[in-house]
């Protein structure tokens, strides 16, 4: 299939590019790269530099590009955190890109689109862990935006008969040899402990350890992102017969913040030191995925489940990249 990629310098869209390359199909990746790397996008793509608040560009790129038989829509502001200091980059950015790139698709006669969602539409859990009849909570206006845009896409498939899937991840993670997780600043926890483990930090701060957990500290669904970049493509490949389909992702084990730094330490062999501060505003105790549906309906399975495997890919990435992609 030709797939057009928005986000694909990013990193779970250039990882997910390769593999799509990797499994013969032909990729056009989008990306401002203000936050994506130019080195990340996989030499055999297309590459174009576009905004997607442009809208004369994508309909440029969709005439410069005829037969795109699907889109990955990567492209995000991605971070809970900024949400609730920046909402509008989140509420009007996020959303208005979305509708400026399912305008452009739906002209061109594109009728099939994977979204990248999230964990944070699930903000006050009933039932762990988490399926897809859990009742939408919104954590943040992230979590909103990207709840806007699955209820977008149902009304294209209700008027245009677009075809779509949206893959609610829960904590994307790990890299592979070539490819991994370079943001700026960066916040995420496994990144962070790596760079502990560099010596990059002098320490992690653990975000509260008086949830009602197992040690105090917060429970994560910790999957990884070829695991993630596979349920895309499998998900790309069946959505002639699925139509309409919302998965949750994760690979069904909860890990707690001090799990993390623990296996961090074997896998290293550095010290991490670790103190504990306050909690994040916006933090639920557990957040673990059932990922039953998509296991059931695509033979998804994850085959990095384990997270020392994980750990281990990530930090490979990152001793071998100190200064991530260096541009
Ligand atoms: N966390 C932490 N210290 C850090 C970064 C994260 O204790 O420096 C915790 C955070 O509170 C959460 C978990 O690690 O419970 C995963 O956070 P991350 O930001 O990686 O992903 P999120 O769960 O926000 O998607």
């Amino acid at each position: 299939m030709k797939i057009l990629v928005t986000g694909g310098a990013g990193y779970i869209g250039s990882i997910t590019s390769a593999e799509l390359i990797r499994a013969g199909h032909e990729v056009i990746v989008v990306d401002n790269l203000y936050q994506g790397h130019r080195a990340a996008v996989p030499p055999e793509a297309a590459f174009v530099e576009a905004d997607l608040t442009d809208r004369n560009a994508l309909r440029e790129i969709f005439a410069a590009y005829p037969g795109i038989d699907g889109i990955m829509h990567f492209a995000s502001y991605t971070l809970v955190g900024e949400s609730m200091e920046k909402p509008f980059l989140y509420l009007r950015d996020n959303v208005a890109n979305a509708a400026n790139l399912l305008e452009a698709a739906i002209a061109a006669g594109v009728r099939r689109f994977i979204l990248s969602s999230t964990a944070n539409l699930f903000d006050q859990p009933e039932r762990i862990p988490i399926d897809e009849h859990e009742r939408i909570v919104p954590g943040s206006p992230y979590g909103e935006s990207k709840f806007i845009i699955e209820r977008m896409l149902h009304w294209m498939a209700r008027i245009y008969g677009m075809r779509y899937a949206c893959l609610r991840y829960f904590n994307a993670c790990g890299d592979t040899p070539d490819r991994g997780e370079d943001h700026d600043p960066e916040t995420h926890l496994i990144p962070i402990v790596l760079q502990v483990a560099l010596g990059q930090r002098p320490h992690v701060t653990i975000f509260g350890d008086d949830y009602p957990t197992r040690d105090g500290t917060c429970v994560r669904d910790y999957i990884h992102v070829l695991d993630l970049a596979s349920a895309h493509i499998l998900a790309m490949e069946a959505l002639d017969r699925l139509g309409e389909r919302r998965y949750n992702l994760g690979n069904g084990q909860g890990f707690t913040v001090r799990e993390v730094i623990e296996t961090a330490r074997k896998v290293t062999g550095h010290p991490i030191p670790a103190v504990v501060g306050p909690r994040r505003p916006g933090d639920p105790a557990v957040l673990v995925a059932s990922s039953e549906t998509i296991r059931a309906e695509l033979g998804w399975q994850p085959r990095y489940p384990d997270l020392e495997s994980i750990i281990a890919s990530a930090w490979e990435w990152h001793r071998t990249h100190p200064n991530g992609y260096d541009d």
